[in-house]
């Protein structure tokens, strides 16, 4: 893969930020919502049915619009998508809608980014029964580190903003498979680069190095 060296910052999920020469940003594009007609440079996008706006009526719609948008080159992931026990239709709609979703993205080869509200069995069900080719990461990860540790064995990455980033939760995940974002705070992705480096206790320059190389392992077969 080739993605350019200026890049230094790589903020995996939000629905604000824009790339510019050395940040690349993936845009959340929710179902319905088209890539914008002019791109900037480091922009990139994710578009999926977000389970806060699915229902048993739309689902069929949601399916059938998402699909062109997601086989637009600037559309390099799938999501965000998944379980959300709080909000959203029944959990037997919420997972026609991911599998569908999850399918899609093994075939267009692009990762997915997992939204999950607790609901982590039907998510783990659904790894079973997809066996996925490609990532799948949870985005804005707030859980402890058993269940960190726990999921990166199964296969899972994690992505995590300032509200998540707990020094026990890096160290079980292992620093190879994590992603940072913006999504929770709204703020910059370098002041989510600089806490991640305070919490734990790496370089900043090799905090860069490192994540740059696991956006890379994910977006493994796309060129930037
Ligand atoms: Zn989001």
């Amino acid at each position: 893969m080739k993605l350019d060296e200026d890049i230094k910052f790589i903020d995996f999920h939000t629905h604000r930020g824009e790339g510019d020469g050395v940040t690349l940003v993936i845009k959340n594009l929710l179902a319905r919502e088209k890539v914008p007609e002019s791109l900037s440079p480091g922009t990139f996008y994710s578009a999926g049915i977000h389970p806060w706006y699915l229902t048993k009526e739309n689902c069929d719609e949601l399916k059938s619009t998402l699909k062109p948008v997601l086989e637009h080159h600037r559309v390099i992931a799938v999501g965000e998508a998944g379980f959300d026990s709080r909000r959203g239709p029944s959990t037997e709609v919420q997972y026609d809608a991911f599998i569908y979703q999850a399918q899609l993205a093994g075939q267009l080869d692009k990762p997915v980014v997992i939204h999950t509200v607790r609901l982590w069995d039907v998510l783990r069900k659904a790894k079973k029964e997809i066996n996925p080719s490609v990532k799948w990461i949870i985005h804005g990860f707030r859980g402890n580190a058993k269940l960190a540790s726990e999921l990166v064995s199964e296969g899972f990455m994690i992505s995590l903003g300032l509200n998540g980033m707990l020094p026990e939760v890096i160290e079980a995940a292992g620093i190879d498979n994590i992603l940072l974002e913006t999504d929770d705070s709204g703020g910059s992705i370098r002041d989510v680069y600089g806490s991640f480096a305070q919490v734990s206790g790496i370089d900043k320059n090799e905090v860069i190095a490192i994540l740059k190389n696991n956006f890379i392992k994910v977006f493994a077969k796309k060129d930037f």
